[in-house]
This record gives structure tokens, C-alpha cells and sequence, in this order.
């Protein structure tokens, strides 16, 4: 490793907060992924089952990830034995092979593969070879999962239920959410963002909501999204969410039908419910221009 003690020194901290009797997380940084964070912009979730541990997400590094197995070990000297990915974004599954070390068995929803497959995917890891370096470098390496989730279900994983829910398409194809019904905990990825304006990126805006109806109906006692603090208030948070992608979509419909102009329909838009809400300013023409182009290809 090349980086000076002056850099180890900046490295962010990385704690689990405990939000239930066995499950905790580890609350990425707001920030863009850099070397002086190791990538640390993504959360991570532990569930301390009782046969062993049970982890969603797998962090922007393999240094990250080695990170969170030895906070892991502080709380319990159960192995950790899976890891369940809610999505194949590079901020959650580049530290995959640190758990793969620990001989954990990956899981992820089967659209997972297409983007694996992708050239996408490839080039994204050359160009963050070289932005992340020296925590992502030649030898991260993009894992595929053990098993594939094809469809809705409960597993039994480490002695207790999860449910699985293939909620995808929606911000990516490949979205999963889990759902432990003994913590009454829900794991949303990245299908709830709260107190800020989501990151829509290249989503499938009717999907989307479709899917947080789906998980407002699970009705958990606590949301850890895959971003941000998590949620004692979920069905606030998650329909902040929908009706924000909804808000876009009703906003935009007529528009992006009669492929009338971006620039202009936008700005004819009264933004002034979502104007105050933190990042506003950086996402929200954005996702309203992913959103328009969707609507476009339904
Ligand atoms: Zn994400």
C-alpha cells in the first residue's frame, strides 16, 4: 500500500450502530467515493443470527470490508456466513471478496449477472482502479454470487427467516430487499432515501413505486437504507420516496409522451415542495431527466 500515514490518519471511522437486539450497521460517509475514504459512501447491515452472522451489502473496497469483518468480530465470534447484495452498484459490492475470504456465500437477485456481464461493469472497475487506487487495484475483482434470487422468498439463513423481496426493476434491474422478521428490520438498498432528494440515476420510475407499495406493506419497525440514517418512521420515509419518484413521473408524463422540450417543460414545473429538501440542487434535474427519458422507453 502506497498511502502515507498522513492518509491512514484521514481514513473515516467505521462503527456499527446497533439499531436492534442482533442487528446493527455500518452509516457511509455523504460524500463522493475518494481514496482518502477508502469509497466509504454506501452502508452495510449485520444481522447477528443465531448460527452465525448475516451481511447485506458488501462496502466500496476490499479494504472497507476487511474493515467491517474486524468491527464484526468485536460484537460476536459467530462466522460470518453470508451476504446478501441489494444491488451491483460499485459502492456496495467491491469489498464482495473480503467476505468471499471468509468464506461467506454471496447472494443476489439473478438480474445481477447481466450487469456482471456488462460492459459497464468493466469499465467502471478500470476507471476506479485508477480514481480509488490504491483500494480498488488490480486485484479487485467484481464477484458473482452463489445463489441467485429468481423471484420472491423466504430463506433460512444462519437459523432465522429472510425474507427476500426481488423488488427490481427499479433503481437498478437487479434490486433486492430483505426483510428479517424476527428484528422487524428491512434492509431497502437503495429503494429509500430520507431527508434528502433520492438518487434517481437510470431508474425504472413505475417499478419503483410499485415496489415501495410492496414494502410499505411489509410494515417494518426500522428501515436501514443502503445510503443515510436509518428510519424508526418507515412509512413516512419509504413515501417520502414514492411519492417523490411519483411527484416525476406525474410531472414529467404528458411531456415526455409528446416528446416536448426537457429544458422547458422543467422549468415549468413547480418544484417548490421538494426546492428545501438537502440536495435538491445536485440531483434533482437530473433525476427529473432520467425519469423523462424513462417514461419515454415504456
Ligand atoms: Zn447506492
Amino acid at each position: 500500500m502506497l498511502m502515507s500515514t498522513w492518509a491512514w490518519a484521514q481514513l473515516p471511522r467505521l462503527n456499527l450502530t446497533q439499531v436492534t437486539s442482533h442487528t446493527y450497521y455500518a452509516e457511509g460517509l455523504s460524500a463522493l467515493g475518494s481514496p482518502l475514504n477508502q469509497n466509504f459512501i454506501s452502508n452495510a447491515g449485520v444481522v447477528v443470527a443465531p448460527e452465525g452472522v448475516v451481511v447485506i451489502d458488501a462496502l466500496g473496497s476490499p479494504a472497507l470490508a476487511e474493515r467491517l469483518i474486524d468491527e464484526i468480530k468485536i460484537i460476536t465470534d459467530k462466522p460470518i456466513r453470508y451476504v446478501i447484495i441489494t444491488h451491483y452498484h460499485a459502492d456496495h459490492v467491491y469489498g464482495l471478496q473480503a467476505f468471499r475470504d471468509v468464506g461467506a456465500t454471496i447472494i443476489a437477485q439473478e438480474k445481477g449477472r447481466i450487469y456482471l456481464n456488462s460492459d459497464t461493469a468493466k469499465q467502471r472497475l478500470e476507471v476506479s482502479r485508477e480514481a480509488l487506487a490504491p483500494w480498488i487495484n488490480a486485484a479487485t475483482e467484481l464477484q458473482a454470487a452463489d445463489q441467485w434470487v429468481q423471484e420472491d422468498q423466504s430463506m433460512m439463513l444462519a437459523g432465522w427467516q429472510f425474507d427476500l423481496f426481488k423488488v427490481g426493476p427499479a433503481h437498478t434491474p437487479d434490486d433486492l430487499a430483505i426483510y428479517v422478521p424476527q428484528e422487524s428490520v428491512l434492509f431497502a438498498g437503495d429503494l429509500m432515501f430520507q431527508g434528502r432528494i433520492p438518487f434517481v440515476g437510470n431508474a425504472n420510475s413505475a417499478g419503483w413505486i410499485e415496489s415501495l407499495e410492496q414494502l410499505l406493506k411489509v410494515d417494518p419497525a426500522v428501515v436501514i437504507p443502503g445510503h443515510g440514517p436509518h428510519s424508526t418512521n418507515p412509512a413516512e420515509d419509504l413515501k417520502f420516496t414514492r411519492d417523490y419518484i411519483q411527484f416525476l413521473r406525474d410531472s414529467l408524463y404528458d411531456a415526455a409522451r409528446d416528446l416536448e422540450d426537457f429544458d422547458q417543460t422543467y422549468k415549468n414545473i413547480d418544484w417548490s415542495n421538494y426546492e428545501e429538501v438537502p440536495l435538491f440542487d445536485a440531483a434533482n434535474r437530473m433525476n427529473a431527466y432520467n425519469v423523462f427519458l424513462s417514461i419515454q422507453t415504456e
